[in-house]
């Protein structure tokens, strides 16, 4: 920083104009930002160095991912900047908000958009996984939407708590993630990897089919146990309309044994997906 009053550093400030908030996450700051020359939007994630102590490790993963990946359903890095206190990420901007806000909005998606959301983030997670990335924490808050249209792409973020595998066949042990998306296996400390995330896209596909989450629980103690037994239902109210192709994805996401569960390459041949993409829209 060059003196004068910018809270941010010179070298940015020389590219970009920011502006205001988009959202805060638990470390982070985000703000939009324009190109000064090209008038691009993009997002602006400022994190302070001093509010991740200790925690350096998610920052250098996040990065890591970031600088790694390139995929149309993945936020991408755009620009890098760092001064003494804080680092500053640039990346896509998601003008759509999070399916988390829309899901709760909305009270649950027909099984048309249901597909066409689902669908892409399977791309991004397939994409992820052939490059031995494992996401960690897939749930509605980090499933982005890049423009406020119906049709609008949707885009996968926040690689803080995602994992690197040095070969593709590595065991992990850490329990990560958030409670009620997170694998039986991840729980149960036995070693987990790349399947979990599938997982936690079953988890996503049922919420956003009926409008509530498949595992319950009066507390978290309750909710584990509940993920452990790994037991849910289609409670009829909910489900009498919904095909059992949609069923049949769910089921085969969220299946016990992470060695027997579907793959996001086979996720993504599964009928349903063609099935859904022939369903009319009602007209309102
Ligand atoms: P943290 O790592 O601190 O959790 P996130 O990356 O989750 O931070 O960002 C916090 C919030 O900022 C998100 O929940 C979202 O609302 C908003 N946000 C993050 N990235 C973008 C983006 N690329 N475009 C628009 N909004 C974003
Ligand atoms: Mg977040």
């Amino acid at each position: 920083n060059k003196g004068g009053d910018s809270p941010y550093p010179w070298d940015l400030e020389k590219k970009y104009t920011v502006s205001g908030v988009l959202g805060k996450g638990s470390f982070a700051v985000v703000r939009r930002c324009k190109d000064k020359r090209t008038n691009i939007d993009y997002a602006l994630k400022i994190i302070s160095k001093k509010v991740i102590k200790g925690k350096e490790q998610m920052l250098t993963t996040e990065l890591d991912v970031l600088k790694q990946v390139d995929h149309p359903n993945l936020v991408t890095l755009h620009d890098l900047f760092e001064t003494k206190e804080n680092v500053y990420i640039i990346t896509d901007l998601a003008n759509g908000g999070e399916l988390y806000n829309q899901l709760e909005q909305k009270g649950h998606y027909t099984e048309k958009d249901a597909a066409h959301l689902i669908e892409q983030v399977l791309q991004g997670v397939a994409y992820l996984h052939d490059n031995d990335i494992v996401h960690r924490d897939l749930k509605p808050e980090n499933l982005l939407f890049s423009d406020a249209t119906p049709n609008s792409k949707l885009m996968i973020t926040d690689f803080g708590l995602s994992k690197i595998l040095k070969n593709h066949d590595d065991i992990l042990m850490t329990a990560c993630g958030t409670p009620g998306y997170v694998a039986p296996e991840v729980l149960s400390q036995k070693g987990y990897s790349i399947p979990c995330d599938i997982w936690s896209l079953g988890v996503i596909l049922y919420t956003v089919l009926s409008g509530y989450t498949p595992f319950w629980g009066q507390d978290q103690a309750a909710l584990f146990d509940s993920i452990l037994k790994g037991r849910y239902d289609f409670d009829e109210d909910y489900w009498d309309h919904i095909s059992n192709e949609a069923k049949d994805l769910i089921n085969k996401m969220l299946t016990y044994k992470p060695s027997e569960r579907i793959t996001a390459h086979d996720a993504l041949k599964h009928p349903w997906f063609e099935y859904a993409a022939k369903l009319t829209v009602p007209q309102a």
